[in-house]
Protein backbone atom coordinates (compact mmCIF):
# COMPACT_ATOMS: atom_id res chain seq x y z
CA UNK A 1 0.00 0.00 0.00
CA UNK A 2 1.28 3.48 -0.65
CA UNK A 3 1.72 5.96 1.94
CA UNK A 4 -0.56 8.86 2.13
CA UNK A 5 1.71 11.12 1.45
CA UNK A 6 2.61 9.55 -1.91
CA UNK A 7 3.13 12.50 -4.88
CA UNK A 8 1.06 12.11 -7.94
CA UNK A 9 4.24 11.02 -9.86
CA UNK A 10 5.08 8.58 -7.48
CA UNK A 11 2.01 7.00 -7.72
CA UNK A 12 1.43 3.78 -9.49
CA UNK A 13 -0.36 4.12 -13.23
CA UNK A 14 -3.95 2.82 -12.95
CA UNK A 15 -4.08 -0.62 -14.04
CA UNK A 16 -5.26 0.18 -18.09
CA UNK A 17 -9.24 -0.60 -18.66
CA UNK A 18 -9.31 -4.48 -19.48
CA UNK A 19 -10.03 -4.77 -23.29
CA UNK A 20 -13.67 -6.04 -24.55
CA UNK A 21 -14.41 -9.22 -24.00
CA UNK A 22 -14.33 -11.54 -27.47
CA UNK A 23 -18.07 -12.82 -27.88
CA UNK A 24 -16.71 -16.56 -28.81
CA UNK A 25 -20.20 -17.34 -29.46
CA UNK A 26 -20.40 -14.76 -32.70
CA UNK A 27 -17.19 -16.55 -34.52
CA UNK A 28 -16.78 -18.84 -37.25
CA UNK A 29 -14.71 -22.12 -36.36
CA UNK A 30 -12.15 -21.04 -38.76
CA UNK A 31 -11.85 -17.23 -36.59
CA UNK A 32 -12.32 -19.17 -33.14
CA UNK A 33 -9.23 -21.10 -34.17
CA UNK A 34 -7.30 -17.88 -34.78
CA UNK A 35 -8.45 -16.14 -31.95
CA UNK A 36 -7.58 -19.32 -29.66
CA UNK A 37 -3.82 -19.34 -31.14
CA UNK A 38 -3.37 -15.71 -31.61
CA UNK A 39 -4.85 -13.74 -28.98
CA UNK A 40 -4.85 -16.85 -26.28
CA UNK A 41 -1.39 -18.51 -27.02
CA UNK A 42 -3.48 -21.97 -27.05
CA UNK A 43 -3.31 -24.99 -29.70
CA UNK A 44 -5.44 -24.89 -32.12
CA UNK A 45 -7.48 -27.94 -31.05
CA UNK A 46 -9.05 -26.07 -28.22
CA UNK A 47 -10.77 -23.81 -30.87
CA UNK A 48 -12.80 -27.12 -31.45
CA UNK A 49 -13.84 -27.82 -27.95
CA UNK A 50 -14.63 -24.56 -27.13
CA UNK A 51 -16.65 -24.67 -30.61
CA UNK A 52 -18.32 -27.76 -29.77
CA UNK A 53 -19.60 -26.91 -26.06
CA UNK A 54 -21.41 -23.92 -27.43
CA UNK A 55 -22.74 -24.82 -30.44
CA UNK A 56 -23.19 -28.96 -30.07
CA UNK A 57 -24.13 -28.97 -26.18
CA UNK A 58 -25.38 -25.60 -25.59
CA UNK A 59 -22.96 -24.15 -23.17
CA UNK A 60 -23.83 -20.74 -21.95
CA UNK A 61 -20.09 -19.97 -20.00
CA UNK A 62 -16.58 -21.54 -20.01
CA UNK A 63 -17.21 -23.04 -16.29
CA UNK A 64 -19.36 -25.64 -18.18
CA UNK A 65 -16.75 -26.77 -20.56
CA UNK A 66 -15.18 -29.33 -18.04
CA UNK A 67 -12.72 -30.84 -20.27
CA UNK A 68 -10.81 -27.61 -19.82
CA UNK A 69 -8.21 -26.96 -17.75
CA UNK A 70 -8.67 -24.41 -15.15
CA UNK A 71 -6.26 -22.39 -16.19
CA UNK A 72 -7.52 -22.10 -19.94
CA UNK A 73 -11.18 -21.73 -18.14
CA UNK A 74 -9.87 -18.33 -16.15
CA UNK A 75 -7.84 -16.88 -19.30
CA UNK A 76 -11.16 -17.69 -21.83
CA UNK A 77 -13.23 -15.82 -18.52
CA UNK A 78 -11.36 -13.08 -18.95
CA UNK A 79 -10.89 -12.78 -22.69
CA UNK A 80 -13.79 -13.58 -24.22
CA UNK A 81 -17.61 -14.29 -23.35
CA UNK A 82 -20.61 -16.06 -24.52
CA UNK A 83 -22.88 -13.03 -24.93
CA UNK A 84 -26.45 -14.66 -23.38
CA UNK A 85 -29.76 -14.33 -24.87
CA UNK A 86 -32.34 -15.09 -22.01
CA UNK A 87 -36.17 -16.44 -22.32
CA UNK A 88 -38.38 -13.73 -21.49
CA UNK A 89 -41.61 -15.13 -22.37
CA UNK A 90 -43.76 -18.45 -24.17
CA UNK A 91 -46.66 -18.40 -25.88
CA UNK A 92 -48.45 -21.69 -26.74
CA UNK A 93 -50.49 -21.51 -29.91
CA UNK A 94 -53.37 -24.46 -29.66
CA UNK A 95 -51.77 -26.06 -32.88
CA UNK A 96 -48.82 -26.73 -30.92
CA UNK A 97 -46.62 -23.77 -31.86
CA UNK A 98 -44.57 -22.36 -29.33
CA UNK A 99 -43.59 -18.68 -29.80
CA UNK A 100 -40.52 -17.54 -27.69
CA UNK A 101 -39.43 -13.91 -26.97
CA UNK A 102 -35.60 -13.10 -26.24
CA UNK A 103 -33.88 -10.20 -23.96
CA UNK A 104 -30.78 -9.28 -25.66
CA UNK A 105 -28.11 -8.48 -23.45
CA UNK A 106 -28.98 -4.43 -23.65
CA UNK A 107 -32.18 -5.31 -23.33
CA UNK A 108 -33.91 -5.18 -26.82
CA UNK A 109 -36.41 -8.11 -27.71
CA UNK A 110 -36.86 -10.41 -30.28
CA UNK A 111 -38.96 -13.98 -30.92
CA UNK A 112 -38.51 -16.97 -32.83
CA UNK A 113 -41.39 -19.68 -33.60
CA UNK A 114 -41.37 -23.15 -33.17
CA UNK A 115 -43.48 -25.47 -35.06
CA UNK A 116 -43.66 -28.97 -34.96
CA UNK A 117 -45.33 -31.45 -37.11
CA UNK A 118 -45.38 -34.66 -38.14
CA UNK A 119 -42.29 -35.07 -40.32
CA UNK A 120 -40.18 -31.81 -39.07
CA UNK A 121 -39.24 -29.92 -36.08
CA UNK A 122 -38.93 -25.87 -37.97
CA UNK A 123 -37.39 -23.17 -36.17
CA UNK A 124 -38.73 -19.87 -37.70
CA UNK A 125 -35.39 -17.53 -36.75
CA UNK A 126 -34.95 -13.82 -36.31
CA UNK A 127 -31.87 -11.79 -38.14
CA UNK A 128 -32.55 -8.19 -36.78
CA UNK A 129 -34.53 -6.33 -33.88
CA UNK A 130 -37.53 -4.71 -35.98
CA UNK A 131 -37.08 -4.41 -39.70
CA UNK A 132 -36.11 -1.26 -41.71
CA UNK A 133 -38.48 -2.35 -45.21
CA UNK A 134 -41.27 -1.21 -43.66
CA UNK A 135 -43.72 -3.45 -45.80
CA UNK A 136 -47.15 -2.30 -45.14
CA UNK A 137 -48.91 -5.59 -44.21
CA UNK A 138 -46.27 -6.66 -41.65
CA UNK A 139 -46.41 -6.02 -37.76
CA UNK A 140 -43.05 -6.27 -37.60
CA UNK A 141 -41.89 -3.68 -40.02
CA UNK A 142 -43.54 -1.29 -38.13
CA UNK A 143 -41.04 -1.21 -35.28
CA UNK A 144 -38.44 0.26 -37.74
CA UNK A 145 -35.19 -1.45 -37.37
CA UNK A 146 -33.45 -0.98 -33.78
CA UNK A 147 -30.09 -2.86 -34.58
CA UNK A 148 -28.73 -5.87 -36.39
CA UNK A 149 -28.67 -9.53 -34.69
CA UNK A 150 -24.69 -10.91 -34.01
CA UNK A 151 -24.09 -14.41 -35.28
CA UNK A 152 -24.30 -15.02 -31.58
CA UNK A 153 -27.57 -14.01 -31.13
CA UNK A 154 -28.66 -15.64 -34.44
CA UNK A 155 -27.86 -18.98 -33.69
CA UNK A 156 -28.10 -18.60 -29.57
CA UNK A 157 -32.44 -19.46 -30.86
CA UNK A 158 -31.72 -22.18 -32.22
CA UNK A 159 -29.64 -23.62 -28.99
CA UNK A 160 -31.97 -22.00 -26.51
CA UNK A 161 -34.95 -23.79 -28.36
CA UNK A 162 -32.97 -27.25 -29.16
CA UNK A 163 -32.57 -27.12 -25.04
CA UNK A 164 -36.43 -26.54 -24.20
CA UNK A 165 -37.57 -29.09 -26.83
CA UNK A 166 -34.95 -31.06 -25.45
CA UNK A 167 -36.99 -30.90 -22.00
CA UNK A 168 -40.25 -30.54 -23.36
CA UNK A 169 -40.42 -33.83 -25.30
CA UNK A 170 -38.21 -35.39 -23.29
CA UNK A 171 -35.35 -36.24 -26.06
CA UNK A 172 -32.44 -37.85 -26.14
CA UNK A 173 -31.15 -36.07 -29.34
CA UNK A 174 -29.07 -33.08 -29.26
CA UNK A 175 -30.37 -31.50 -31.77
CA UNK A 176 -34.62 -32.12 -32.03
CA UNK A 177 -34.98 -29.30 -34.91
CA UNK A 178 -34.52 -30.69 -38.42
CA UNK A 179 -35.15 -27.51 -40.01
CA UNK A 180 -34.49 -23.92 -40.04
CA UNK A 181 -36.56 -21.04 -41.93
CA UNK A 182 -34.98 -17.39 -41.56
CA UNK A 183 -38.46 -15.72 -42.07
CA UNK A 184 -38.67 -14.10 -38.42
CA UNK A 185 -38.15 -10.23 -37.54
CA UNK A 186 -36.08 -8.46 -39.84
CA UNK A 187 -34.40 -8.64 -43.06
CA UNK A 188 -31.80 -11.78 -43.57
CA UNK A 189 -29.97 -9.94 -46.36
CA UNK A 190 -29.91 -6.85 -44.82
CA UNK A 191 -27.64 -8.40 -42.35
CA UNK A 192 -25.85 -10.47 -44.53
CA UNK A 193 -22.14 -10.58 -42.81
CA UNK A 194 -23.69 -11.98 -39.67
CA UNK A 195 -26.15 -14.48 -41.20
CA UNK A 196 -23.23 -16.15 -42.87
CA UNK A 197 -21.62 -16.10 -40.25
CA UNK A 198 -24.40 -17.60 -38.28
CA UNK A 199 -24.70 -20.23 -41.55
CA UNK A 200 -21.16 -21.34 -41.44
CA UNK A 201 -21.98 -22.45 -37.03
CA UNK A 202 -25.05 -23.47 -37.75
CA UNK A 203 -23.86 -26.17 -41.13
CA UNK A 204 -20.59 -26.65 -38.88
CA UNK A 205 -19.78 -30.79 -38.99
CA UNK A 206 -18.57 -29.16 -35.17
CA UNK A 207 -21.82 -27.59 -34.13
CA UNK A 208 -25.59 -28.74 -34.92
CA UNK A 209 -24.92 -29.60 -38.42
CA UNK A 210 -27.43 -28.88 -40.24
CA UNK A 211 -27.61 -29.48 -43.77
CA UNK A 212 -28.09 -27.00 -46.30
CA UNK A 213 -31.08 -28.32 -47.71
CA UNK A 214 -33.44 -27.93 -44.50
CA UNK A 215 -32.38 -24.38 -43.82
CA UNK A 216 -34.00 -21.73 -46.02
CA UNK A 217 -33.58 -17.64 -46.17
CA UNK A 218 -36.30 -15.64 -47.17
CA UNK A 219 -35.54 -11.51 -48.76
CA UNK A 220 -38.27 -8.80 -49.40
CA UNK A 221 -35.95 -8.83 -52.44
CA UNK A 222 -32.81 -6.95 -52.19
CA UNK A 223 -31.47 -7.77 -55.60
CA UNK A 224 -27.16 -7.16 -55.05
CA UNK A 225 -27.65 -9.50 -52.08
CA UNK A 226 -29.31 -12.07 -53.84
CA UNK A 227 -26.06 -12.38 -56.09
CA UNK A 228 -23.92 -13.25 -53.11
CA UNK A 229 -26.20 -15.29 -51.23
CA UNK A 230 -26.36 -17.69 -54.18
CA UNK A 231 -22.48 -17.23 -54.61
CA UNK A 232 -21.29 -17.45 -51.16
CA UNK A 233 -23.88 -19.99 -49.25
CA UNK A 234 -25.49 -22.72 -50.50
CA UNK A 235 -28.87 -22.95 -48.38
CA UNK A 236 -32.31 -22.66 -49.96
CA UNK A 237 -33.55 -19.17 -51.33
CA UNK A 238 -37.28 -17.88 -51.04
CA UNK A 239 -38.50 -14.74 -52.09
CA UNK A 240 -41.18 -12.34 -50.44
CA UNK A 241 -43.02 -11.48 -54.05
CA UNK A 242 -46.73 -10.55 -52.52
CA UNK A 243 -48.06 -8.86 -55.64
CA UNK A 244 -48.43 -9.39 -59.74
CA UNK A 245 -47.91 -6.04 -61.13
CA UNK A 246 -45.02 -2.96 -60.05
CA UNK A 247 -47.97 -0.70 -58.94
CA UNK A 248 -49.31 -3.07 -56.78
CA UNK A 249 -45.35 -4.18 -55.10
CA UNK A 250 -44.35 -0.46 -54.65
CA UNK A 251 -47.56 0.44 -52.70
CA UNK A 252 -46.87 -2.07 -49.60
CA UNK A 253 -43.52 -3.15 -50.18
CA UNK A 254 -41.11 -0.09 -50.58
CA UNK A 255 -38.16 -2.07 -51.63
CA UNK A 256 -39.83 -2.60 -54.88
CA UNK A 257 -39.04 1.21 -55.75
CA UNK A 258 -35.50 0.58 -55.73
CA UNK A 259 -35.68 -3.00 -57.27
CA UNK A 260 -38.90 -3.63 -59.27
CA UNK A 261 -40.39 -6.82 -60.27
CA UNK A 262 -38.18 -6.83 -63.24
CA UNK A 263 -35.19 -6.70 -61.60
CA UNK A 264 -36.00 -9.33 -58.97
CA UNK A 265 -36.91 -12.14 -61.47
CA UNK A 266 -33.62 -11.76 -62.90
CA UNK A 267 -31.89 -11.92 -60.53
CA UNK A 268 -33.80 -14.88 -59.46
CA UNK A 269 -33.52 -16.33 -63.62
CA UNK A 270 -29.56 -15.77 -62.71
CA UNK A 271 -29.40 -17.65 -58.86
CA UNK A 272 -27.17 -20.66 -58.79
CA UNK A 273 -29.92 -23.62 -58.23
CA UNK A 274 -28.08 -26.39 -57.25
CA UNK A 275 -29.78 -29.34 -59.32
CA UNK A 276 -33.34 -30.62 -58.47
CA UNK A 277 -33.83 -27.15 -56.31
CA UNK A 278 -36.97 -24.41 -56.32
CA UNK A 279 -37.20 -20.99 -55.67
CA UNK A 280 -39.77 -20.50 -53.24
CA UNK A 281 -41.66 -17.66 -53.54
CA UNK A 282 -43.92 -16.18 -51.10
CA UNK A 283 -47.19 -14.60 -51.83
CA UNK A 284 -49.84 -13.32 -49.08
CA UNK A 285 -53.13 -12.81 -50.53
CA UNK A 286 -54.53 -9.79 -49.38
CA UNK A 287 -58.45 -9.63 -49.92
CA UNK A 288 -59.13 -7.85 -53.44
CA UNK A 289 -55.91 -6.45 -53.62
CA UNK A 290 -53.53 -8.77 -55.16
CA UNK A 291 -56.07 -12.46 -54.94
CA UNK A 292 -57.74 -11.60 -58.44
CA UNK A 293 -57.94 -14.05 -60.68
CA UNK A 294 -55.62 -11.75 -63.54
CA UNK A 295 -53.32 -11.27 -60.50
CA UNK A 296 -52.71 -15.40 -60.59
CA UNK A 297 -52.79 -15.19 -64.54
CA UNK A 298 -49.59 -12.31 -64.49
CA UNK A 299 -47.91 -14.68 -61.79
CA UNK A 300 -47.66 -17.57 -64.22
CA UNK A 301 -46.27 -15.53 -66.69
CA UNK A 302 -44.06 -13.61 -64.39
CA UNK A 303 -42.06 -16.88 -63.05
CA UNK A 304 -42.30 -18.50 -66.72
CA UNK A 305 -38.41 -20.14 -67.18
CA UNK A 306 -37.93 -20.00 -63.19
CA UNK A 307 -37.67 -23.15 -61.33
CA UNK A 308 -40.40 -21.67 -58.87
CA UNK A 309 -42.81 -23.16 -56.00
CA UNK A 310 -45.61 -20.57 -54.94
CA UNK A 311 -46.29 -20.59 -51.24
CA UNK A 312 -50.03 -18.86 -51.09
CA UNK A 313 -50.11 -17.00 -47.50
CA UNK A 314 -53.51 -16.12 -46.32
CA UNK A 315 -52.56 -12.83 -44.58
CA UNK A 316 -52.66 -12.46 -40.73
CA UNK A 317 -54.65 -9.71 -40.16
CA UNK A 318 -52.57 -7.51 -38.03
CA UNK A 319 -54.59 -4.07 -35.81
CA UNK A 320 -54.32 -1.38 -37.60
CA UNK A 321 -52.92 -2.45 -41.08
CA UNK A 322 -56.13 -2.95 -42.81
CA UNK A 323 -55.81 -5.41 -45.00
CA UNK A 324 -58.48 -8.12 -44.85
CA UNK A 325 -57.52 -11.64 -45.26
CA UNK A 326 -58.52 -13.83 -48.76
CA UNK A 327 -61.44 -16.14 -48.49
CA UNK A 328 -60.74 -20.13 -48.41
CA UNK A 329 -62.44 -20.63 -51.63
CA UNK A 330 -60.80 -17.83 -53.43
CA UNK A 331 -57.18 -18.92 -52.42
CA UNK A 332 -57.84 -22.19 -53.82
CA UNK A 333 -58.66 -20.56 -57.02
CA UNK A 334 -55.60 -18.88 -57.33
CA UNK A 335 -53.83 -22.04 -56.75
CA UNK A 336 -55.69 -23.77 -59.50
CA UNK A 337 -55.18 -20.72 -61.99
CA UNK A 338 -51.24 -21.36 -61.01
CA UNK A 339 -51.18 -25.04 -61.29
CA UNK A 340 -53.01 -25.30 -64.33
CA UNK A 341 -50.48 -23.03 -65.44
CA UNK A 342 -48.15 -24.92 -64.57
CA UNK A 343 -46.88 -23.35 -61.78
CA UNK A 344 -46.49 -25.73 -58.57
CA UNK A 345 -49.09 -23.48 -55.91
CA UNK A 346 -49.35 -24.17 -51.68
CA UNK A 347 -51.47 -22.83 -49.94
CA UNK A 348 -49.36 -22.58 -46.44
CA UNK A 349 -51.15 -23.63 -43.39
CA UNK A 350 -51.16 -20.96 -41.27
CA UNK A 351 -49.69 -21.52 -37.93
CA UNK A 352 -49.74 -19.44 -34.39
CA UNK A 353 -52.60 -16.77 -35.30
CA UNK A 354 -54.06 -17.16 -31.51
CA UNK A 355 -50.22 -16.11 -29.95
CA UNK A 356 -50.11 -13.48 -32.80
CA UNK A 357 -46.67 -16.05 -33.93
CA UNK A 358 -47.58 -15.86 -37.58
CA UNK A 359 -46.26 -14.63 -40.45
CA UNK A 360 -46.00 -10.90 -40.34
CA UNK A 361 -47.26 -10.94 -36.49
CA UNK A 362 -43.92 -10.57 -34.89
CA UNK A 363 -43.78 -7.41 -32.88
CA UNK A 364 -43.31 -8.58 -29.38
CA UNK A 365 -47.16 -8.46 -28.14
CA UNK A 366 -48.22 -10.53 -25.69
CA UNK A 367 -47.68 -11.16 -22.37
CA UNK A 368 -46.42 -8.15 -20.41
CA UNK A 369 -45.43 -5.58 -23.08
CA UNK A 370 -41.80 -4.65 -22.98
CA UNK A 371 -41.74 -1.03 -23.65
CA UNK A 372 -39.23 -0.39 -25.94
CA UNK A 373 -40.29 -2.22 -29.31
CA UNK A 374 -43.73 -3.60 -28.57
CA UNK A 375 -45.38 -0.51 -28.75
CA UNK A 376 -47.68 0.32 -31.75
CA UNK A 377 -46.65 2.84 -33.82
CA UNK A 378 -49.33 6.22 -34.41
CA UNK A 379 -51.18 4.44 -37.22
CA UNK A 380 -52.94 6.89 -39.61
N1 LIG B 1 -37.83 -10.00 -44.41
C1 LIG B 1 -37.85 -11.32 -44.95
C2 LIG B 1 -38.08 -12.36 -43.89
C3 LIG B 1 -39.47 -12.32 -43.25
S1 LIG B 1 -40.35 -13.63 -43.89
C4 LIG B 1 -38.87 -11.39 -46.07
O1 LIG B 1 -39.57 -10.41 -46.28
O2 LIG B 1 -38.93 -12.38 -46.77
C5 LIG B 1 -41.96 -13.26 -43.45
C6 LIG B 1 -42.95 -13.62 -44.53
O3 LIG B 1 -44.25 -13.31 -44.06
C7 LIG B 1 -42.74 -12.82 -45.80
O4 LIG B 1 -42.92 -13.64 -46.92
C8 LIG B 1 -43.86 -11.79 -45.75
O5 LIG B 1 -44.26 -11.40 -47.02
C9 LIG B 1 -44.93 -12.54 -45.01
N2 LIG B 1 -45.84 -11.68 -44.27
C10 LIG B 1 -45.60 -10.47 -43.74
N3 LIG B 1 -46.68 -10.00 -43.11
C11 LIG B 1 -47.62 -10.96 -43.24
C12 LIG B 1 -48.95 -11.08 -42.76
N4 LIG B 1 -49.50 -10.12 -42.01
N5 LIG B 1 -49.64 -12.18 -43.06
C13 LIG B 1 -49.06 -13.18 -43.77
N6 LIG B 1 -47.80 -13.13 -44.22
C14 LIG B 1 -47.09 -12.03 -43.96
Amino acid sequence: MLPETATPDTAPLPAPAPAARVDVSSLSLEALSRFVTEELGERSFRAGQVFRWIHQRGATSFEEMTDLSKALRAKLEARAEIVPLVKDLEQRSVDGTIKYRWKTRDGRYIESVYMPSADRKTLCVSTQVGCAMACGFCMTGTLGLKRNLTPGEIVAQVHAVNRAVRQLENLETYRPLSNLVFMGMGEPLHNFENLKTALSILQAEDGPNFSHRHITVSTVGLVPMIERFGRETDVKLAISLNASTDEQRSKTMPVNRKWNIEALLEACRKFPLRQGRRITFEYVLLQGFNDADEDAHRLVKLLKGIPAKVNLIPYNENPGLGFRTTMDERAEHFRDILCEGHVAAFIRQNRGRDIAGACGQLANRGGENPAETSQSPELP
